[in-house]
C-alpha cells in the first residue's frame, strides 16, 4: 500500500532537488518566463550522465542560456539519467516499503511476546518500596563537593555510600539495598 506517498512511484522528479554546486539560471530574474511558452532548445547534445550512460542535453538559444549552460552540463554530468534516477526511486520505494513491513513485523511480534510474557515477571515492579521505617541520612563535605551517606532500613542493616549528587547518592542506597536482599530494583 501506498496511500501515503503522494509522489507516484516512477515518475522522475525534474529539478526537484538542486544541487548546490549547480543550480540552474532563474534565481536572479523573477520569472516573467513563467507565463511564456518555453521555446524549443536549438539542439540536443549529449553529456554523460553520473551513472555512464549518455544523456540529452538540451541547449537553447546562446541569449537564453549561454551564462549558464556550462553549470547546467555540469549538474546534468553530475547525476544519474533518467531512466536510472527514475530506477533508483522506484528501488526506494520498495525499500521503503519493506522496511515499513519490516517495523509492522516487528512490533506485532513484540506485541505477541509481550502477551505471551510469565504474568510474574510484568507484575513483580509494581510494589518495590523501601520497608517501613527505612531512614535515610546524608551529608555534604564542601571541600571533597561530595555528599555521604546511609540509608538504615530495620532488621536489614544500615548501607553506605557516597556520591557527587545528592539524589545520585540515595539512588545508590537505595540500589545496595536491593541488591542485599537480592532482587535488582527495576525502573
Ligand atoms: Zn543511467
Amino acid at each position: 500500500m501506498n496511500t501515503d506517498n503522494p509522489k507516484p512511484a516512477g515518475k522522475p522528479t525534474p529539478a526537484a532537488r538542486p544541487t548546490p554546486s549547480a543550480r540552474p539560471a532563474p534565481a536572479a530574474r523573477p520569472a516573467p518566463a513563467a507565463n511564456k511558452p518555453t521555446p524549443p532548445p536549438a539542439r540536443i547534445e549529449q553529456v554523460r550522465a553520473a551513472c555512464g550512460h549518455m544523456t540529452d542535453f538540451p541547449v537553447f538559444d546562446d541569449r537564453r542560456d549561454q551564462r549558464f549552460r556550462e553549470q547546467r552540463r555540469a549538474k546534468t554530468a553530475s547525476r544519474m539519467c533518467a531512466d536510472c534516477r527514475q530506477k533508483a526511486e522506484v528501488e526506494r520505494n520498495i525499500q521503503a516499503e519493506k522496511m515499513k513491513e519490516e517495523k509492522a513485523r516487528k512490533k506485532a511480534e513484540q506485541a505477541e511476546a509481550q502477551a505471551k510474557a510469565p504474568q510474574g515477571q510484568a507484575a513483580k515492579p509494581v510494589q518495590q518500596r523501601l520497608p517501613d521505617g527505612s531512614v535515610f541520612h546524608v551529608v555534604y563535605d564542601a571541600a571533597k563537593t561530595q555528599w555521604s551517606g546511609t540509608l538504615t532500613v530495620p532488621e536489614k542493616g544500615e548501607f553506605k555510600a557516597s556520591a557527587s549528587g545528592v539524589f545520585r547518592l540515595l539512588e545508590l542506597l537505595d540500589r545496595h539495598y536491593w541488591q542485599a536482599v537480592g532482587r535488582a530494583k527495576e525502573g
